[in-house]
């Protein structure tokens, strides 16, 4: 790897690796840093792989628009490049008059959003379609489906690997520096600590991606940038489930945290409860199987014929949220940090869920803060 580049991008998730594909171009030398030996192995893959229609976030948050337009352009590529993916649809049940309300609001905020292919349905509607499954009313997205989430890494890296984007694995970012208009970025890899030049530094470090902005001596409390790790466990479902739901993506009214303990369907036709939100203080993938009992609860009030037996502890993801424990919304952070004195810095903190949807339409929003730097 050359001494000075011109964008260097810290982490090759879903988010990275996409925005690593948009942003190359001929004659600006770019890299990706990343910490583990290839890429993807953290929260862009510990995910239910929904690609998700955009319902459920407030009307012009950068989390609507990029889900919106994200699953277009996710459906768009898997068609392109054959990668494995399912139109399944999902439904969202409400189950009392409650949640009724609830369900009128979440139909109009997807109106609001620009989810156009929403359906309202009654609970003689939501019979006829899941015959299994428990409501009073339901919103069908026909939008919603899923998507093999690797194989769309792949596509971005190959992208990016054909656009002469260069792949420093096993490599960790340990320091940044300005350096007059540039960064110094230190680096740590199996042979010691060094450090390389770049114009553009932009941070795609999920988990890590507040302790990369203190790294570049941005105060994360100050900036409201400090992230909570909330933590989505899932259970695995025996293939008698199969049986008795029709293959789409059933969801309850969202919670504070998440969207809810909802039944997926992956791509290769594996069913899952999952995930449930709770707050940790370290990351830790291990499931509790003494949560079983909460995910059954959880799920039978929609899916009455679900059975204890049919749950078995699967995989955990950890989610970089920016709302604390009994906060409000917030929005994906993607800042040019011009006004903290940082230009050609770009921080992207809190890419949570919808970030796997939403990727490729950030890359684009990226690509075009990339395009007005002079570097
Ligand atoms: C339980 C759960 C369910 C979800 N479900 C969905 C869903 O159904 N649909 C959807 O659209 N979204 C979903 N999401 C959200 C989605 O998975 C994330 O938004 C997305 O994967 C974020 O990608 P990323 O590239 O930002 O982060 P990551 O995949 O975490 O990538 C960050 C990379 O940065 C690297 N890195 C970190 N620090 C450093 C460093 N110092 N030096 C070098 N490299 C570094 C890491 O190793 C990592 O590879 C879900 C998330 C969770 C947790």
């Amino acid at each position: 790897m050359s001494i000075e580049v011109d964008v260097a991008i810290i982490g090759a998730g879903i988010v990275g690796l996409a925005i690593a594909a948009e942003v190359a171009q001929p004659g600006k030398g770019t890299c990706v840093i990343e910490k583990n030996h290839t890429f993807g192995l953290e929260t862009s893959s510990r995910n239910s792989e929904v690609i998700h229609a955009g319902i459920y976030y407030p009307e012009d948050s950068l989390k609507a628009r990029f889900c919106v337009e994200g699953n277009r352009l996710v459906y768009q590529l898997c068609e392109q490049y054959g990668v494995a993916h399912k139109r399944l649809g999902k439904i969202i049940v409400a189950v009392n008059e409650e949640e009724f309300k609830e369900l009128e609001e979440l139909y109009q905020q997807g109106g609001k959003n620009g989810v156009e292919d929403l359906r309202f349905l009654s609970r003689k509607e939501l019979k006829e379609l899941e015959p299994n499954v428990e409501g009073t009313a339901g919103i069908l997205s026909p939008s919603s489906g899923v998507v093999d989430s690797h194989s769309l890494m792949r596509i971005f890296y190959g992208q990016a690997r054909e656009r002469r984007v260069d792949f420093i694995f096993n490599t960790e970012v340990m320091g940044i520096e300005k350096v007059g208009k540039r960064y110094r970025v230190e680096i740590k890899d199996r042979e010691g600590i060094s450090s390389f030049i770049t114009g553009v530094l932009i941070n795609c470090a999920g988990l890590n991606s507040d302790k990369i902005a203190r790294l570049a001596g941005i105060d994360v409390d100050r900036s409201g940038y400090r992230l909570h790790y909330c933590k989505g466990e899932y259970f695995s479902l025996s293939s008698r489930l199969r049986q008795l739901v029709g293959g789409r993506l059933i969801y309850p009214i969202p919670e504070l945290a998440g969207t809810g303990i909802h039944i997926t369907s992956s791509f290769d036709g594996r069913m899952r409860l999952g995930p449930n939100a709770i707050y940790v203080a370290q990351i830790d993938h291990k499931v509790d199987e003494a949560h079983k009992v909460a995910f059954y609860q959880a799920v039978k009030r929609y899916l009455p014929p679900l059975e204890l037996e049919d749950l078995e502890p699967d995989f955990a993801g950890i989610r970089p949220k920016l709302r604390g424990p009994g906060e409000d919304f917030r929005d994906f952070v993607i800042a040019r940090e011009d006004e903290k004195g940082l230009p050609g810095l770009i921080n992207l903190i809190g890419i949570e869920s919808p970030g796997l949807t939403a990727a490729p339409a950030i890359a684009r929003y990226v690509a075009s803060m990339v395009r007005e730097l002079r570097y």
